[in-house]
């Protein structure tokens, strides 16, 4: 494809309504579109770097610093003939993998029209519809947990996650589980507890969850294998995972039973699709999260 142009633009996204994890609250979002233009088509990306490096170390500063200077001479320079030739483009530049995945991702949707086919088709998929979860904040009181895991089902959502932090988690399980016997229900901790919480992350088994998403550092495999021996619900590990071979890792030190994959985490479609095979062979299930904020994302 002869690329023509490449533009970035940021837009500013207030959210419906503020999210609350172990990290803080957001309430409205920056949000950086990469539109590659070639051959009269535009391709689309969204970076979903926030505005603070507290879930990943980059930020939309350092996303606008690095396509600026690095990423978006290197693509404009190169021969591009697929989205899975990015990786290879960018190689140079270590890390800064959710502006990476903007560009790689527009790339990939350009490939996709050019091809005449849609995206999911052009990346291997099969399914006409597929299954949805939603990740629910901390709420400010347990009646307005309720009633916001009442509207997302209602809206047709198939998995419930709560964010929990220390303090409050089983006090928020308890009540939704109750209520809602039969759904499939998991939590999210953003790394927020330690090695010697284990004992109280293991009474989570009381509730039946699907999967106890990265309870301790965001960085981590060993001590994720240790707590998994202690529970019976699946860990799922999710900021450890940055590519493949975190993946392999993981699954080889059996620290999680679950992978969720973020598609600016790992870089882009390529490195999604590596995860997902690798884990896929082992039987290890992967959730796969765009974190966009756009429609157009
Ligand atoms: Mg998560």
């Amino acid at each position: 494809m002869k690329i023509d142009s490449i533009l970035l633009r940021e837009l500013r996204i207030p959210l419906v309504r503020p999210f609350r994890t172990s990290f803080g609250v957001t309430t409205d979002r920056r949000i950086l579109l990469v539109e590659v233009r070639a051959e009269g088509l535009s391709g689309w990306g969204e970076c979903t770097a926030g505005e603070h490096p507290y879930f990943s170390e980059e930020t939309i500063d350092t996303a606008w610093q690095v396509l600026l200077t690095e990423l978006v001479p290197a693509l404009a320079a190169a021969e591009v003939k697929h989205g899975g030739n990015c990786p290879g483009i960018f190689k140079q530049v270590r890390g800064h993998r959710m502006a990476k995945a903007a560009l790689e991702n527009a790339v990939w949707d350009l490939e996709a029209q050019m091809r005449g086919v849609s995206l999911a088709s052009l990346l291997g998929g099969t399914r006409q519809v597929i299954s949805c979860g939603v990740s629910i904040g901390i709420q400010p009181s347990v009646g307005q947990l309720l009633d916001q895991v009442e509207i997302e089902l209602a809206a047709g959502y198939q998995r419930i996650k709560l964010k929990c932090r220390p303090g409050l988690d089983v006090e928020l399980f308890e009540p939704v589980r109750n209520r809602w016997p039969g759904i499939m229900l998991s939590c999210d901790a953003n790394s927020a507890y330690r090695l010697r919480d284990a004992d109280h992350i293991a009474k989570f088994d009381d509730f039946n969850m699907l999967m106890v998403e990265q309870p301790l550092w965001a960085d981590d495999f060993y001590f994720h294998s240790l707590l998994q021996k202690r529970m019976a619900t699946p860990i799922c590990l999710d900021e450890s995972i940055r590519n493949r071979r975190d993946a392999l890792a993981a699954i080889e030190m059996e620290s999680c039973r679950i992978i969720n994959i973020k598609l600016g985490r790992v870089g882009g479609f390529s490195e999604a699709i590596a995860v997902h095979n690798a884990a896929q062979e082992r039987g290890i299930p992967v959730w796969c999260g765009g974190m966009l904020e756009s429609g157009i994302g």
